[in-house]
């Protein structure tokens, strides 16, 4: 049986919607990144967006009962049933529950979660060169991938930008949040023997091949 229900865990920046867009790509799978639905809806200055702006400048999370709403939305039953790939969430055990619950609900369970790791200066190293497309939501770094014309998307052309939340004192406080609350999940789903460990050190398609391997065929 193909890993068709997935989710990606792992410390800010260590290049977890980087290999979300490939594996989503070859293993045709939808990808649901609360981070990008949340920066849409704050650009958006809609009702979710005006609830989760102030969190998600700080380096905070934003509460659980929001978030788990607005999953609960959009995980439709057909990617419940076909497959996705969770890029984001859940960041907490009560995120986890809420996400066992629906699937249990449905007669499904997650088939793995990504736990993707990197050393802390790797990891800063990414977010200090990181740039986004606020357009199409394309990820860049400075140095290691840049954007084939300087500052613009390869994809649609819109300028890129610096997300607000990668700027020093937001990043510290993202990685201290990572460690309180979002690595006990590890614990979580360690428990159901679902966790694949991935080296993220190294270029793009070298965490790639090595996500292929963990997950077979
Ligand atoms: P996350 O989703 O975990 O926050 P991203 O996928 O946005 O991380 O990646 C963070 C930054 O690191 C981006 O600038 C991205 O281009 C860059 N990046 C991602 N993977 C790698 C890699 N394997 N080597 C070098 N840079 C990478
Ligand atoms: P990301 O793009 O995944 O780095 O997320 C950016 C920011 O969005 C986070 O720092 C949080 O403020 C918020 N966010 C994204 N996903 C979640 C989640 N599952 N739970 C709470 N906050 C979230």
């Amino acid at each position: 049986m193909p890993v068709r229900r997935l989710v990606m865990v792992g410390p800010p920046g260590v290049g977890k919607g980087t290999q979300a867009k490939l594996i989503s790509l070859r293993r045709r799978l939808p990808i649901l990144a609360t981070g990008d639905m949340l920066r849409s809806a704050v650009a958006d200055k809609s009702d979710l967006g005006s609830k989760a702006a102030d969190y998600m400048s700080r380096g905070e999370l934003v509460p659980d009962d929001v978030i788990i709403e607005v999953v609960a939305e959009r995980l439709k039953s057909t990617e419940l049933s076909s497959g996705f790939l969770l890029d984001g969430f859940p960041r907490t055990v009560p995120q986890a529950q809420a996400l066992d619950k629906k699937l249990s609900e449905a007669g499904l369970a997650l088939d793995a979660v990504l736990a993707l790791a990197a050393a802390p200066s790797v990891v800063i190293e990414r977010i200090a060169g990181r740039l986004i497309c606020p357009n199409c939501k394309s990820v860049y770094h400075e140095s290691a991938n840049p954007p084939r014309e300087a500052g613009l998307c390869d994809v649609c052309s819109t300028p890129l930008i610096v997300r607000e939340d990668d700027q020093p004192e937001a990043v510290r406080k993202r990685l201290e949040v990572y460690e309180e609350s979002t690595a006990p999940l590890l614990e979580y789903y360690r428990s159901r023997g679902i966790v694949m460990e991935i080296d993220a050190t190294g270029d793009v398609e070298t965490v790639y091949a090595r996500i292929e391997e963990a997950l077979g065929k």
